[in-house]
């Protein structure tokens, strides 16, 4: 009776229909019902004088009937007037019967509850709950009314009667459900115990305020959130552990083949770049898998970083392999790891879902063989078919659209050679550093906090669409004087169909407007080679002009290219349009990037459209993002986990975020057996087994 991980199903009068709509509110177990806290509270715990009554909020008014009459406004209504001695109050009913009616006789008492409103005569109470009381009025509630998450065919009622029978089984048999949190933790990180937190939040005590448990300011409601999120992170840290359980490749030198290829850069390193290197040479020397993510502002080199990480796994005797999201992006990477490596005697192999036919086989065959000792391509890199000689490194550009669980399986593509390989992640979008405490956990992180020197910052205009003719004057003026330019072409939402179409209507238009330009397109629906061939073209300079949908978005370098117009920017999110932005001001000449916008503006989108102009610091603009858009879209797909939580909310909790880590570590310290419960309790079962080797 008391089981707690048992199924609904075994509590009194749940049967299958009614299990089957308690699984929509996610509620499996009797714990599970324990889980669902309630949205927001009534207070029913006591009487509220008339007098005292505020528009807005919901009482419990007792009182005498004064006079009920049939009202006809817009709509008909029974309105029944009621004093308390401290006041005078309507209670307004549109539907009613004749019985009811007749039910409110002058010095009849009642007891009423409802939201208060103004209304025609003052305050009223519109369609209140009621009862007419006799000599013994019963009792008030004795704590704060709490009110579900509901779904069709499941009420209140229902929901707080189940509810009621779980928190029974839980006094009955607390040790049932062990806090996943144990005391000694909870006294250092002074937390309330779990039991007293479910016992409040299910049922607040009379003196309980409602607002701070429903806004999640309650310290019960905080200890829950901050144990989903220590769940989270605890998940991200099996999901490590789970990885390096394995060994990888010890990759201790390369320094003579990297020197190699540093003296054919016609640049030297930043010292960020030196330092990102130290940090990841480190890794690569231990029979570790590394797991690092290196962040690095638009422009800031990313990708030689990852060409001498690669070296090193070259020199070690096993493959590397770099991931981009995109095929355009996998292309160019292609392009210039072939330039750089194959001078020092490396193959470069590509390898994307488009490749086809024989040389899709020749190229896994290279793979297998071991003779492409560098490949580079989209994520079909790392499907089942494809397996490699004796995979070292795997680098994955541009990490938002990668999971947790594509982590796991890069463990299997080192398999054949008995080694896990080292895991490189890059990504330009920098998060604020608690967020990314939390969100990769999993990770290591390195920085590049700085741009190579010579470049000039980006200057940002924003002008409104009926200035077209002079941007496009402007297109005319920099092309003439042998420089190139952007024409982003964004929308909503993405239907990629009409993106597409935008950029071939911009196309036509700006043909015509400017014969003298030759002008490229490329959008996602043309064929990879279609838009390799526009691509190269424009960075071999042919093309003047390139007219693009956001699929140019990461990673495109073209150095020549100094003037950026996007169309229609307050669609985007922020760190969206710095990514954009950064494919110009790479050279050494003075860049612009306007902000064409579609009037009017919002005050809104003006405010954060000038973010963009007053800065290009990528953190800056971050954490603007952040606030505006909120951590959940920020990371994108890949922490659905941590966008989708139960009780925690990243923005509203976010003051909680720095306490995270230190918790987790003396969980994992003092009480290791202590992580899996709370994983499972907080992710399932399938989170839970991460950690089972
Ligand atoms: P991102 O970090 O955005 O991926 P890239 O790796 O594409 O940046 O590098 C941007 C440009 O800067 C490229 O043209 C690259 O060759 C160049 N670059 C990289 N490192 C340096 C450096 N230390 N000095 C000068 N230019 C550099
Ligand atoms: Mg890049």
């Amino acid at each position: 009776m008391s089981d707690l991980d048992a199924p609904v199903t075994t509590l009194k009068g749940v049967g299958e229909a009614l299990a089957g709509k308690l699984a929509r509110l996610h509620i499996v177990s009797v714990a599970d019902l324990l889980f669902h806290l309630p949205l927001r509270y009534q207070d029913r715990t006591r009487i509220t004088p008339i007098a005292t009554l505020r528009a807005g909020h919901e009482a419990v008014v007792e009182g005498e009937v004064m006079a009920a009459e049939v009202v006809r406004g817009r709509r008909r209504s029974l309105l029944v007037r009621l004093r308390d001695g401290s006041g005078i109050l309507s209670l307004r009913f549109f539907h009613f019967s004749p019985a009811q009616q007749q039910q409110f006789r002058p010095g009849v008492r009642l007891r009423g509850f409802g939201e208060a409103r103004a209304g025609a005569t003052g305050l009223e109470l519109y369609h209140p709950e009621y009862r007419l009381l006799s000599d013994d009025a019963p009792p008030v509630e004795d704590h704060l009314t709490p009110i579900y998450p509901a779904t069709e065919g499941l009420h209140q009622a229902r929901l707080r009667a189940l509810i009621e029978q779980a928190l029974t089984c839980l006094d009955t048999a607390p040790e049932a459900l062990p806090d996943g949190i144990p005391a000694e933790l909870r006294r250092r990180f002074d937390l309330p115990a779990l039991h007293h937190c479910l016992q409040v939040l299910h049922r607040p005590p009379p003196d309980t305020d409602p607002a701070p448990l429903a806004a999640g300011q309650h310290p019960c409601v905080r200890r829950l959130a901050l144990e989903e999120l220590l769940a989270h992170q605890l998940s991200l840290r099996e999901v490590r552990r789970r990885i390096q359980v394995d060994g990888a490749p010890a990759l201790p030198s390369g320094r003579s083949l990297q020197a190699r290829f540093l003296t054919q850069l016609p640049f030297s390193l930043t010292a960020a770049q030196r330092r990102v290197l130290d940090e990841i040479a480190a890794d690569l020397a231990r029979e570790v898998p590394m797991l690092r993510l290196v962040q690095g502002d638009v422009g800031s080199g990313k990708t030689v970083v990852a060409a001498m990480a690669a070296l090193s796994a070259i020199a070690g005797d096993c493959q590397a392999a770099m991931m981009a999201p995109t095929e355009l992006l996998a292309e160019q990477h292609y392009r210039a790891f072939r330039a750089w490596f194959e001078p020092l005697g490396i193959e470069v192999a590509w390898l994307s879902g488009k490749l086809k036919g024989k040389p899709r086989l020749d190229t896994k065959a290279a793979i297998l063989d071991g003779r492409a000792r560098m490949v580079v391509g989209t994520h079909a890199l790392f499907q089942g078919d494809v397996h490699f000689q004796r995979l070292g490194l795997a680098i994955i550009d541009e990490q938002h659209r990668f999971g947790v669980h594509q982590r796991l399986a890069l463990r299997e593509k080192g398999e054949a050679g008995g080694l896990t390989p080292h895991q490189l992640v890059m990504t330009a979008t920098p998060i604020p550093r608690t967020l990314a405490m939390s969100a990769y956990a999993d990770l290591d992180v390195s920085v590049i906090d700085e741009l190579p020197p010579g470049r000039t910052p980006v200057k940002t205009v924003v002008v409104p669409d009926e200035r077209r003719p002079e941007v496009v004057a402007r297109i005319r003026h920099a092309c003439a004087e042998g420089r190139q330019a952007y024409w982003v072409c964004t929308l909503i939402e993405e239907s990629e169909a009409l993106q597409c179409q935008a950029a071939e209507a911009t196309w036509d238009e700006l043909v015509e407007t400017l014969p003298e330009l030759a002008i490229g397109l490329v959008h996602g629906r043309l064929k990879a080679a279609e838009k390799a061939e526009v691509m190269a073209a424009f960075k071999a300079g042919e093309l003047d002009l390139l007219i693009a949908t956001t699929v140019i978005e990461v990673g495109v370098d073209v150095p020549n290219a100094s003037l950026m117009i996007i169309e229609n920017p307050e669609r985007l999110g922020l760190s969206q349009l710095h990514q954009l932005r950064g494919r110009v001001g790479r050279g050494a000449t003075e860049s612009f990037c306007v902000l064409l916008y579609h009037p009017p503006l919002s005050a809104h989108s003006r405010q954060r459209l000038a973010v963009l102009r007053e800065t290009t610091d990528g953190f800056r603009i971050a954490e603007k993002d952040l606030e505006i858009r909120g951590p959940g879209e920020m990371l994108g797909t890949r922490q659905t986990g941590l966008a989708q939580m139960k009780v925690a909310d990243l923005e509203r909790d976010a003051d909680l975020l720095p306490r995270i880590t230190p918790l987790a570590e003396a969980l994992l310290a003092s009480h290791p057996e202590a992580s899996r419960p709370l994983i499972r309790r907080w992710l399932g079962e399938e989170a839970g087994r991460y950690g089972q080797v």
